[in-house]
């Protein structure tokens, strides 16, 4: 499905309908749900793809607590139905109007407020996190498995290139963006070296966005050889073997790595990929967003080789932005649209979850469009 087909207008009298997640491994609950009257600067979109993210996978296997109940769901892109009253501006300061097909922030924040003024808005402390909300009456409509999503004035909205397909686009306001914010941290990568940490969605995703940035080389390093050796597609230059051994005389035949994008959270990755960093590497962490054991780090080798270490959670509006144009220019340079290898209708939500908990699919489709609420729910 690409996004320059036919366009949608809300119903009069539509109602939403939402698949509201109980608990780890609990059956998903199918709610039905009044369309709140939007506020001012508040925009409802009819939800037309979402996908299904790690951490969702996470909070549904009970590796990572979520609020319960919790409507879940953040890689989203849907189609404007709504607007509250007055104006409501893009991101880039565009009129929004019905019938456009957006992408947004994975949160929403007081544009005014003292993080945005440090430059870290997605640590606001009244930050509205789509897909991680608990589930509040007054405001149910706050995740991606849903027909409909309410967005909150204070949320970043991008106009959709309608190039781009749904598969391709939904994963953008999390995976996408997350990296864009990886590399504007990881500083200019032209004529380095980089080690992506972890081949999946985001580890792929880093693949590509740091070629296309001037890297000289790109290795992998994952445990999944199958994982691993995707990442060729992806622009990956050199695949990191098993064997320890091995993997130390590749490092060292491409020159040591100045920079690692590190996506898998796993703490002996973490621990041993900062021994191949160069004097003056840069580590930027993205993947431990879960319970884990501390890490061991020799702290005198840190400071003798002035390694700079940075953790990144979510990102800023400009790095959806650059993830977006990123998209654009490339999509049709990998194959972004084969990750999300199965699409489920929103009633069978369970099944796309049990389904997608297999290590070998990147991301797995939700559509919404074609819900009905005659159908059986699992
Ligand atoms: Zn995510």
């Amino acid at each position: 499905m690409s996004l320059s087909d036919s366009k949608m207008n809300l119903q009069a009298g539509e109602k939403a309908e939402a698949m509201i997640f109980q608990g780890p491994h609990q059956a998903f609950e199918w709610m039905q749900l009044p369309i709140a009257e939007l506020k001012q600067g508040e925009v409802l979109v009819r939800v037309l793809y979402a996908t299904i993210c790690t951490s969702d996978l996470h909070t549904f296997s009970g590796r990572r607590t979520g609020p319960t109940p919790c409507l879940l769901g953040h890689e989203i892109i849907g189609e404007v139905v709504a607007i509250g009253a007055g104006q409501v501006l893009d991101y880039h300061r565009q009129s929004i109007a019905v019938g456009d097909r957006i992408t947004w922030t994975i949160y929403a924040h007081d544009h005014q407020g003292a993080m945005a003024a440090l430059g870290l808005p997605q640590k606001s402390p009244d930050v509205f996190k789509y897909g991680h909300q608990p589930f509040d009456h007054t405001h149910p409509l706050s995740g991606g498995f849903a027909t409909h999503c309410h967005l909150k004035s204070g949320t970043d909205l991008f106009k959709l290139p309608l190039s781009l397909s749904y598969q391709e686009a939904a994963p953008l306001n999390c995976t996408h963006a997350t990296i864009a914010g990886a590399l504007r941290m990881a500083g200019g990568l032209i004529g380095k070296n980089v080690l992506v940490v972890g081949a999946g969605m985001l580890g792929l995703s880093a693949c590509a966005m740091t070629t296309e940035s001037g890297a000289q080389a790109v290795a992998v390093l994952d445990i999944n050889s199958a994982r691993a050796a995707k990442a060729t597609a992806f622009g990956a230059t050199v695949i990191l073997s098993d064997s320890p051994q091995l993997q130390a005389e590749q490092i060292a035949s491409m020159g040591g790595v100045d920079v690692i994008i590190e996506t898998s959270g796993v703490p002996e990755a973490m621990e041993k990929s900062l021994d191949y960093l160069n004097i003056g590497g840069i580590c930027v962490w993205v993947g431990a967003v879960f319970q884990q054991r501390d890490l061991h780090i020799n702290a005198e080798r840190v400071v003798r080789k002035l390694i700079t270490i940075k953790g990144l959670h979510n990102y800023i509006p400009a790095d959806l932005d650059s993830a977006i144009r990123f998209l654009e220019k490339h999509h049709q340079d990998y194959p972004f649209h084969s990750l999300v290898s199965h699409t489920f209708p929103l009633e069978n939500l369970g099944l796309a979850f049990e389904f997608a908990q297999d290590s070998k699919f990147y991301r797995v489709g939700i559509q919404t469009n074609k819900f009905s609420s005659t159908k059986k729910h699992k």
